[in-house]
């Protein structure tokens, strides 16, 4: 349906930019504000189907929230597995930064 696709092209462009502005050395309880977002995150997702999924990637592969780069990383490649899963081409997680943060060059 449209809305899982149109609701999921908001959530990641929400969800990278998040990383984007991530602190680059976040501290303890920014860690655990990060980790319990995501937990809420995959329980309010209204895609039941993507939540589901969601969650169970997220209790396979920790959320990597130390730094910034970690977290970006960490989002990039599960995105990808939702890619993967949908037979999206993989997105180059090198190009994260570039893609949400820094902008491409030209
Ligand atoms: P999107 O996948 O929405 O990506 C938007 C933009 O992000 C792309 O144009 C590209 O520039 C960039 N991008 C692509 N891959 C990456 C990456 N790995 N890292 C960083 N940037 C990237 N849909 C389903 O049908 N079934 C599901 O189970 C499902 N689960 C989802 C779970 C979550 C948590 C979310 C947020 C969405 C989910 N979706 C699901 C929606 C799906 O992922 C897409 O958002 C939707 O199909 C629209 O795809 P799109 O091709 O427009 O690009």
């Amino acid at each position: 349906p449209p809305d899982v696709e149109q609701l999921g092209r908001s959530t990641w462009t929400f969800l990278h930019s998040v990383a984007a502005s991530y602190p680059e050395e976040a501290s303890i309880s920014q860690q655990e504000d990060m980790k319990s977002f995501l937990n809420i995150f995959g329980k309010i997702y209204p895609c039941w189907f993507c939540a589901k999924d969601f969650t169970k990637y997220i209790g396979e592969n920790q959320p990597k929230v130390k730094t910034q780069e970690d977290f970006g990383r960490w989002l990039c490649d599960a995105h990808n597995s939702v890619n993967k899963k949908l037979g999206k081409p993989q997105f180059d997680c090198n190009l994260w930064k570039k893609r949400w943060k820094d902008g491409w060059d030209e």
